[in-house]
């Protein structure tokens, strides 16, 4: 069974994108993983296809209608789609490691990616869209942000990593940050790497990188040690 996302967009151009190389490009060419776009501008109204308006109680830029949004959504997840519905918001709850787990390991998602001043407030309840946001800043749409979510969710999907292993010890996955990295060579511009690395002791590797991925944590994110 492979993941299928349906994005809703002004600009289905903007996919696959960057999804359409490397490891996401290859899931893509397998089928492991499927995005389908769906044209919101096809649902506008009357000759011009509109698709947005002015603000109710006035203020700048545009909405998009809660009622052409939602034609687009009824035509991408039909009565007994499952899959969550959600919309690209920067008002959304940020996208955590755990949410993309829980997304990858279900069959796909509907992706609604706003633009303007943001959608209808009745289309978000009325359709049961689930608000999510990939951080703390403003984009000018929601295409990069789902673009962002595919990416993190295609990764984790069965078969998609060439490596299994190298999903295992991530930042995120655990509560703590990566420990460093470093490969040949042994020497760069007078730097060398930390001996115990490679010291053919496994358990001292071990010990190190939990040493020093509980160190980094702790200076940068320790609201990820004590949340
Ligand atoms: N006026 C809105 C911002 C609209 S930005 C506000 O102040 O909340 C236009 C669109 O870009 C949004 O509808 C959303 O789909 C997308 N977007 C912007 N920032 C985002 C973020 N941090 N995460 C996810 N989507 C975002």
């Amino acid at each position: 069974m492979s993941f299928r996302a349906s994005v809703l967009t002004l600009y289905p151009e903007m996919f696959p994108g960057p999804l359409g190389v490397s490891l996401a490009g290859r899931a893509l060419e397998r089928g492991d993983a499927v995005i389908e776009t769906v044209a919101i501008r096809d649902f506008g109204i009357g000759r011009h296809r509109l698709v947005d308006d002015t603000p109710s109680g006035g203020g700048p830029g545009m909405v998009m209608r809660a009622d052409v949004l939602a034609a687009a959504i009824d035509h991408a997840a039909p009565a007994g789609d499952t899959r969550p519905r959600l919309l690209m918001s920067p008002r959304g709850r940020p996208l955590t490691q755990a949410r993309v787990r829980q997304l990858a390991e279900g069959e796909g998602a509907i992706i609604l990616c706003g633009r303007f001043e943001g959608v209808d407030e009745r289309v978000i309840e009325g359709r049961s869209l689930e608000e999510v946001s990939i951080g703390d800043y403003v984009l000018s749409g929601g295409e990069i942000a789902a673009l962002v979510l595919l990416d993190a969710v295609i990764r984790l999907l069965p078969g998609v990593m060439g490596n299994a292993a190298s999903g295992e010890w991530e930042s995120f996955e655990g509560a703590l940050l990566e420990h460093p990295q470093y490969t040949r060579p042994a020497e760069w511009e007078g730097r060398t790497i930390p001996k115990v690395l490679t010291s053919g002791d496994h358990g001292a590797v071990e010990r190190w990188r939990r040493e020093a991925a509980e160190r980094i944590t702790a200076e940068r994110r320790p609201d990820l040690l004590t949340g």
